[in-house]
C-alpha cells in the first residue's frame, strides 16, 4: 500500500542480510517500549554510527531502513521520538523533516505535527512529490553527516 515510497531492494543500498546481522548485533535489543541502545561507534555529535561498506551512516537511520525495507524518502530524516540519540528501536523512529526537527529543538515539549509524524503514510495519498524516492544515501554519507541541522538552508 505504500508502493509510492518504496525505495527499492535493500541491496541497492548495500544493505545485505549479513549487514543487517552485523547491525543488530551492535544494538541492545529490548522490549518494544524500551530504547534499544546502539553499542557501536559514534559520530561527533554522539549519534550512533554504522558503516555500510565503508560509508558511515547514522545508526538509527539504518535501523529505520532495515525495519521498513525502504530507503528514507528524499528530504526526510529519521527522528527519534524518545530523544535518545543512541536509540535504534524502530518503534521509536519516525520520518520527519529537517525543518520540523529544527523547530522541535527550540522547545522542550513534544509537538504533534501530522505531516511530520505520519510515518509511513507520508506520500501515500497526497501529491506525488514524494515519488519516486531517491535511493541515494548521500545525505548520510556526506561529511556533513553530523551537522545535518545546518543542512536545510
Ligand atoms: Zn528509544
Amino acid at each position: 500500500m505504500n508502493s509510492c515510497i518504496i525505495g527499492g531492494p535493500l541491496w541497492k543500498l548495500n544493505i545485505f542480510p549479513s549487514t543487517e546481522q552485523t547491525f543488530w548485533s551492535r544494538v541492545d535489543k529490548r522490549e518494544r517500549r524500551d530504547c534499544w541502545l546502539w553499542q557501536g561507534g559514534l559520530t561527533a555529535k554522539r549519534y550512533g554510527q554504522f558503516s555500510v561498506r565503508g560509508r558511515p551512516m547514522l545508526a538509527h537511520r539504518v535501523a529505520w531502513i532495515i525495519h521498513h525495507r525502504i530507503a528514507v524518502p528524499a528530504g526526510k530524516r529519521i527522528i527519534q521520538t524518545c530523544w535518545n540519540r543512541l536509540c535504534c528501536n524502530p518503534a521509536h523512529l519516525r520520518l520527519g523533516t529537517y525543518k520540523t526537527h529544527a523547530a522541535r529543538g527550540n522547545k522542550s515539549g513534544r509537538q504533534t505535527k501530522p505531516e511530520a509524524w505520519s510515518g509511513k503514510s507520508v506520500g501515500t495519498s497526497k501529491t506525488s512529490q514524494n515519488c519516486p524516492v531517491s535511493v541515494e544515501l548521500s545525505e548520510a554519507t556526506t561529511p556533513g553527516i553530523a551537522t545535518n541541522l545546518g543542512m536545510t538552508a
